[in-house]
Formats: C-alpha cells, sequence, structure tokens
C-alpha cells in the first residue's frame, strides 16, 4: 500500500491495548462504532449476546462493567441500563405485557408510573387494577394476570409491602413480581430471596449520588427473563451513555457508606420532627407506627434517608408553604440520593386511599451535619403556630 497521508493517519483508530498502562480509575468507552477485524467476525457477531460488542447502542465495555456491579449488588443473573427510573419501569411494562393482560399496581405507586400503565390501558388494551399494599391477603389474582407491581416502601407515603407473601400469591397464579426498591437502592433489602423476579432501581438516587446524572437498571433473577428484556430494550432503542456510566462507577464503591450514614442522621431528625407539635406523624418505616413496620423489622436490614411527615390537621398548605420556604439548608426539589438535603410538598389529593387528615411532606436527609438540619427545621417550624 502507498504512503498515507497524514490526515489519513490521524482519523484511524490507534492500537492502545498491550500498552503498559494500568490504573485504578475505570475508563469511558464511548461508541457508536464498533469495528471488527474482518468481514467473517462482522457477519458472526451477534448481538443478542451481551458477551459481544457490535454497536454503541448495545453496549460498550463500560456500561457492561455496570451492569454485571449492579446484577452482583442485588444477586440478579442480568442487568439491562435505561436513561432514568421511569424509563426502567416502562421498559418492564412494555416488554412483559400483551394487550389482554393484567398489570396490578399498588395505590402507593410512583405517579408517573400510574400515567404509563394508565398510557397502555387505553391505548394497548393492557387491563390495569390497583391493590392495597398493606393488605396482601385481599389480593385478587384473575387468570389474566401477568404482572405485580410492587414497590416497598412506597417512596412518598411509605407504606412497607409484604413482598414474600405477595410475591408467593402471584407465583401461585403463574404471574411474574417486579419490585421497584429504590428506596431499598439493592443495600437494604434482598428482593430476590424474599421472592422477586425483577427489580428496579433509580440509580438517579442513591447510586449516582450527586444528583447529577438520570438513569435506571433492571436487574433480573432469571437470565432468560433478562434476555427478554435485553431484546426489548434494544428494539426500542433505549441506550445509556458510557459517560453516564462512569459517573455511577466512581460512585458505588461508596454508595453504602453514604445510605448507612444518612440512615442515621435520618432517624435522628425524623426522632427529632416526631416530638415537634406541628407534626401529627412521621412517616418512617423504621419507626412503631409507621405502615408496614413489621414487615420493615423483619425484613429489611437498614432504611434510606428519605421519609415523609403528616402535619396536624389544623395545619393549613399555606402556613405549611411559608414554613418550606423559610427552610435554608434543606431545599425544595424532586428526587433525592445525593448531597444535599431536600423537602417537598405533596398533594395527596388523587390518593384515593390517603388515610390521614394533615397535609404530608417529604423529606430527603443529605450529608450536612445532623445538628445543623435540626436547627433549620426548627426555625422554619416556627414560622407554624399550633393551637
Ligand atoms: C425517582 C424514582 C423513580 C424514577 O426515577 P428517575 O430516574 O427519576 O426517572 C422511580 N421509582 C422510585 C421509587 C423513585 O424514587
Amino acid at each position: 500500500m502507498s504512503k498515507k497521508s497524514i490526515w489519513s493517519q490521524l482519523v484511524q483508530p490507534e492500537k492502545t491495548s498491550g500498552e503498559n498502562f494500568q490504573s485504578l480509575a475505570s475508563s469511558v468507552e464511548r461508541a457508536s462504532t464498533v469495528i471488527f477485524p474482518d468481514v467473517k467476525s462482522l457477519r458472526n457477531r451477534n448481538w443478542r449476546d451481551k458477551s459481544q460488542y457490535t454497536y454503541g447502542l448495545l453496549g460498550t465495555p463500560t456500561i457492561r462493567r455496570l451492569e454485571r456491579k449492579l446484577a452482583l449488588i442485588e444477586g440478579g443473573e442480568s442487568c439491562v441500563l435505561l436513561p432514568s427510573g421511569l424509563a426502567a419501569i416502562s421498559l418492564t411494562l412494555l416488554a412483559l405485557l400483551r394487550s389482554g393482560d393484567r398489570v396490578l399496581l399498588p395505590t402507593n405507586i410512583y405517579e408517573p408510573a400510574i400515567e404509563m400503565a394508565q398510557f397502555l390501558a387505553s391505548s394497548y388494551g393492557i387491563d390495569l387494577a390497583f391493590y392495597d399494599p398493606l393488605q396482601p391477603h385481599m389480593l385478587e389474582i384473575s387468570s389474566n394476570t401477568r404482572l405485580l407491581w410492587v414497590e416497598t416502601p412506597g417512596s412518598v407515603s411509605m407504606e412497607v409491602a409484604d413482598l414474600s407473601a405477595l410475591a408467593a400469591i402471584a407465583h401461585e397464579h403463574g404471574a411474574l413480581v417486579a419490585v421497584d426498591a429504590t428506596w431499598a437502592a439493592g443495600i437494604a433489602l434482598p428482593v430476590f430471596e424474599l421472592g422477586a423476579d425483577i427489580s428496579i432501581q433509580a440509580l438517579t438516587k442513591y447510586q449516582s449520588g450527586a444528583s447529577d446524572v438520570m438513569m435506571g437498571s433492571i436487574v433480573t433473577r432469571d437470565m432468560m427473563l433478562g434476555q427478554h428484556l435485553h431484546e426489548a430494550h434494544v428494539r426500542l432503542g433505549m441506550g445509556v451513555s458510557p459517560e453516564d456510566c462512569n459517573l455511577i462507577l466512581r460512585s458505588l464503591p461508596h454508595y453504602k457508606l453514604r445510605y448507612e450514614a444518612q440512615d442515621i442522621a435520618a432517624r435522628r431528625i425524623a426522632l427529632w420532627l416526631s416530638e415537634h407539635p406541628a407534626i401529627a406523624q412521621v412517616l418512617h418505616p423504621a419507626f412503631p407506627g409507621s405502615p408496614g413496620h413489621e414487615i420493615w423489622r423483619r425484613d429489611f436490614s437498614g432504611a434510606a434517608s428519605l421519609f415523609s411527615v403528616i402535619f396536624q390537621p389544623e395545619i393549613s398548605q399555606a402556613q405549611i408553604d411559608v414554613c418550606l420556604d423559610a427552610l435554608q439548608l434543606f431545599r425544595l426539589g424532586y428526587s433525592w440520593g445525593g448531597s444535599v438535603s431536600l423537602a417537598v410538598p405533596f398533594d395527596m389529593s388523587r390518593r384515593i386511599d390517603y388515610p390521614y387528615r394533615g397535609k404530608l411532606v417529604r423529606f430527603y436527609v443529605g450529608l450536612e451535619e445532623p445538628q445543623d438540619l435540626i436547627n433549620d427545621l426548627n426555625q422554619a417550624l416556627s414560622t407554624v403556630r399550633v393551637r
């Protein structure tokens, strides 16, 4: 071959493997095109096989590394990564349900998931029904029920569900069990030991840890089910960025330590709130009297630093809004899992089974000093006059 122009040399890929370099950092392998050494290997490469690389959308080594670690954390066989926690929920529903199938959703489910399920019901003939997560014995499973959804605890109203009881009933009727276990974060609840088939995580939360990445995962106990989800994932073209995966890979080694330290801080703050005259009830699964607390004690080994409070019924939303506006360290905003503490007032008027008379505010405890957070709550709550 004739001598190549430097411009051709510049665009050709360099051979880097085999160089004498090793570090502790995970590297970011980005790709759209994956190149093949010859035509035969191009023709033989199988996109369904996750141990092979075919195209950027189907995964690069960085993406595989994060998938393997997440499957390891939860004790699952396979993992699929999606651009958000909500996308992980949507893909699970889309991949598993056909028209005429029923999906059972708990009344405490993450609200955007209801909208997706309602869309599937109205556009694709999915049969949608709700159940009370605190009454597993009331569960009615029809012969067309394909999927039972569980969110434990509910990420706003904090009911802890009896996963093993629910899974036993579902399996008896041949239905699959998917658990949105974002609160437990792969740390505090062994979802597969308790009977789940599918574990959903919003990695956006503790696994990312810095309020700057959106991602979701679906981990399955069974390889075949994982393969089915992988194929649906590829068909929908829902890839994730290796750069984002690397941000999560950087956070994973210390997310359990953060989770545990924040758990301790949040319990201290929730206890302080439970003794405040403006607060009627603290909804924290580790607190006696919180819905499903006995199940939490039986099944969980820890708690997220996310809990809710119910204000005294005579305190109006306007008064609560003034109180929340007075917060200085707690910031106002959705999502959670980062360093900064957050507060969100939730309008529970859409929940038909909301059992409380007072208004609900959800708190996320971040990494600030707990005493500073208590002082912040104390000054903000002083704006609320309690009779
Ligand atoms: C945040 C969250 C989701 C959605 O995750 P995103 O990455 O924000 O789309 C789903 N379920 C639960 C329980 C969550 O807390």
